[in-house]
């Protein structure tokens, strides 16, 4: 099985990105795995160096939406996608919207080494 953490690097890191290309989302998810058995409906990239989004575990401690304690806001800003399914998409053509964004970021960290393993907000 695969941990959380790098699960969290499949769903979320794309360092080298964006392709400059309103696909992005269409071809990401896919290529990502969130477009087996559902279209998941909302999901970030974000395109910063792994070391630097590893950080985060470090940087401002806060709560998570789930109310666990264990979430991190980055204290800069970081290049992000967001994906958010259309209403008019339909399983399997899972059809994305793509914006690009500039923002803080919240990850929930977890384990020894503290690595991030859910994304939980950008603000
Ligand atoms: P993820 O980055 O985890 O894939 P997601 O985009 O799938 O997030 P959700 O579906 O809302 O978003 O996330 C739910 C998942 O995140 C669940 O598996 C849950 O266990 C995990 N999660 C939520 N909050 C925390 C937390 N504070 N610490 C660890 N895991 C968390």
């Amino acid at each position: 099985k695969e941990s959380r953490a790098m699960m969290f690097q499949q769903q979320h890191m794309d360092p080298d990105g964006p392709s400059t290309n309103s696909n992005y989302c269409n071809q990401m998810m896919r290529r990502r795995l969130m477009t087996e058995g559902r279209c998941k409906p909302v999901n970030t990239f974000i395109h910063e160096p792994l070391v630097d989004v590893q950080a985060i575990c470090l940087q401002g401690n806060t709560i998570c939406k789930n109310g666990k304690p264990n979430c991190h806001k980055s204290s800069s800003s970081m290049k992000i996608t967001d994906c958010r399914v259309k209403s008019s998409s339909k399983y399997p053509d899972c059809d994305y919207q793509t914006s690009h964004k500039e923002r803080h970021i919240i990850v929930a960290c977890e384990g020894n080494p503290y690595v991030p393993v859910h994304f939980d907000a950008s603000v």
